[in-house]
């Protein structure tokens, strides 16, 4: 039977396809006895055979996207599968103390785990959690429960789980996962925000989705408008739909080659990209993008097994310098903590940790981290213009220790006869209110400033990004954001900076008017929303937009700043 439901739209798109549900509860290995061994043993067999196929799939997914190096993971992985001794103690379990399957992988698994676990050695350590890894998998094989492997998705689906990792999102394949639905996110968690880099549909704070489907049902997901139908009774409609949004979509490829300039000719606006690896920047330039208004660098942190040395890091920014040929990448320094998390390292636990030791605190507090970052940014700087940005700053004394540390870096590098570019320009976000209010004084110090709206939104508002049960605080139109912004922007105007956002905010349609009559100078923003921001300034006078927000600014509430933007853009 056909059911409606409907969520956040947090990545635009039409998709129809068949569910697979990403079950994250945890095992429970049954206790009962084994009633019929020789079945017991083949089911071992059996789900041996098949936990070592999705491991030469993964492997070969990995070596594609990863490298080889990478990828030699999962080979490991499988010679533990092939391992007779393991396999032989299963069986001795089972047939000599009449174990059910799962219960004696399970006390094999357990005892190596901790085997080596408990070593001093680091090697042996991550041995235990790829026993742990592996016999998860079979276990889950073994006792029919669904196995995790978003990388080896090879057939078309949507996703649907509580939520998803930033890391899981960035495992995902767009030729097979066509969209994901999960209970919980809004429009600025991070898989929201890679789901419109991978231009794959999203609707999230769905809430009871994970309850509302069963293996083998279908569902269809509008990541506009958030509507969700499970077993949708009319699939006619829903293939209009996506026809209708392709169309759309067609309508804005002139814009692709287009230059950035408002009605009346005004050709200073600048519309970036987002990215959060190397090769994002193919879709930023496809999209017609003129910079990398915010690299968010910490990815490169999060998908590794170790803090990424001087080395690595140089490699990856110089390629994504290199391939924007001389349009300036603003790259953000380590945005760490709050809901990114690091395998390899553990975070002091806090109440609150977005409002904790997290991103430019972290990093001044150490040192030995910053530095590998602060030196292979300088480097890449010799390839081409770069902005290095610092996040959550609150204090101009914070903005001022991170400024002169890398220019302390800078003068070692120099010494050593290392080239820094001549480009160079050293900003920070404004994502915390206290900024936006200080912004003239900033502005003193700062190159220029990227409002992060994600943040600054849930801070002014005191409203978590991530909770669905407070979204209706998360207002970007609310006039006390807005006055925000026109602090920000005109302290940074005052001392000759330019002003920048980095935010969702900045390609949201809606938004695009009530910016540039704010004066903002970039827009930086997910790469597929770039034509659609070029084609409504192509529609709008600067005049018009400033007239508009100085209506906006006299507003009290979002629902007045939304309806004077409408209106004025209705027979647009
Ligand atoms: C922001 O806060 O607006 C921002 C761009 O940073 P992030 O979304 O990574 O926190
Ligand atoms: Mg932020």
């Amino acid at each position: 039977m056909a059911k409606k439901i409907k969520g956040i739209g947090a990545s635009s798109g039409i998709a129809l396809a068949k569910v697979y549900i990403l079950d994250e509860h945890p095992i429970v290995i049954p206790t009962s006895k084994a009633k019929d061994v020789k079945e017991e043993l083949t089911n071992i067999t059996e789900s041996i055979a098949k936990a070592k196929k999705d491991l030469e799939n993964l492997q070969m997914i990995a070596k594609e996207k990863l490298g080889e190096e990478k990828a030699a993971i999962f080979e490991a992985h499988a010679s533990i599968l092939e391992d007779p001794a393991m396999a032989e103690e299963f069986t001795a379990l089972v047939n000599d103390k009449n174990y059910n399957a799962a219960s004696a992988i399970h006390e094999v698994a357990n005892k190596y785990i901790e085997m080596f676990g408990s070593m001093d050695d680091d090697y042996f350590k991550e041995r235990a959690a790829d026993i742990k890894d592996v016999t998860e998998r079979l276990i889950r094989y073994v006792l029919k429960l669904p196995v995790l492997d978003l990388a080896a998705i090879s057939e078309e689906v949507i996703i649907i789980a509580e939520d998803l990792t930033p890391s899981q999102t960035a495992q995902l394949n767009p030729t097979f996962v066509k969209g994901f639905a999960c209970n919980v996110g809004g429009r600025t968690s991070h898989a929201a925000i890679m789901a419109r880099s991978l231009e794959i549909p999203a609707v999230l704070g769905l809430k009871t989705v994970l309850k509302d489907v069963k293996e083998g049902d279908t569902i269809a997901i509008d990541g506009v408008t958030g509507e969700v139908e499970i077993n949708p009774s009319n699939k006619d409609e829903w293939n209009d739909k996506a026809k209708k949004f392709l169309e759309e979509k067609a309508e804005l490829e002139q814009f692709r080659t287009k230059k950035t300039v408002t009605k009346d000719g005004y050709d200073k606006f600048i519309l970036e990209g987002n990215i959060g690896s190397p090769k994002d920047v193919a879709a930023v330039l496809e999209n017609g993008g003129e910079g990398v208004g915010l690299f968010r660098s910490e990815f490169l942190y999060m998908d590794n097994d170790h803090f990424p040395t001087e080395e690595e890091q140089f490699e990856a920014y110089k390629k994504v310098v290199t391939d924007m040929n001389g349009k300036l990448t603003v790259i953000r320094t380590l945005d760490i903590g709050g809901d990114k998390k690091l395998s390899y390292f553990k975070f002091p636990e806090e109440m609150n940790p977005f409002l904790g030791y997290r991103a430019i605190r972290f990093t001044l507090d150490r040192k030995d981290i910053f530095k590998e970052q602060i030196r292979a940014l300088l480097r890449a700087s010799a390839f081409g213009p770069v902005g290095i940005m610092f996040p959550m700053i609150a204090t101009v004394d914070e903005f001022l220790a991170a400024k002169n540390f890398t220019l302390d870096c800078k003068a070692e590098l120099e010494k050593e006869g290392v080239k820094v570019g001549k480009d160079l320009e050293i900003g920070m976000m404004v994502e915390i209110p206290a900024a936006a209010v200080n912004a003239d004084n900033f502005a003193k110090h700062a190159d220029f400033f990227s409002v992060g709206t994600n943040d600054l939104i849930q801070y002014s508002m005191a409203a978590d990004r991530m909770s669905e049960n407070v979204t209706y605080l998360y207002q970007p139109f609310n006039p006390s954001i807005l006055r925000l912004l026109k602090l920000t922007i005109d302290g940074a105007h005052k001392h000759g900076r330019w002003a920048g956002m980095c935010g969702e905010m900045a390609g949201e349609p809606d938004a695009v008017p009530l910016l540039m009559g704010l004066g903002l100078d970039a827009y930086s923003m997910s790469a597929t929303s770039i034509l659609k921001a070029r084609s409504i300034m192509s529609k709008l006078t600067l005049k018009e937009t400033q007239e508009l927000v100085a209506k906006a600014l006299e507003c009290e509430t979002s629902e007045q700043v939304l309806k004077l933007v409408h209106d004025l853009m209705k027979d647009k």
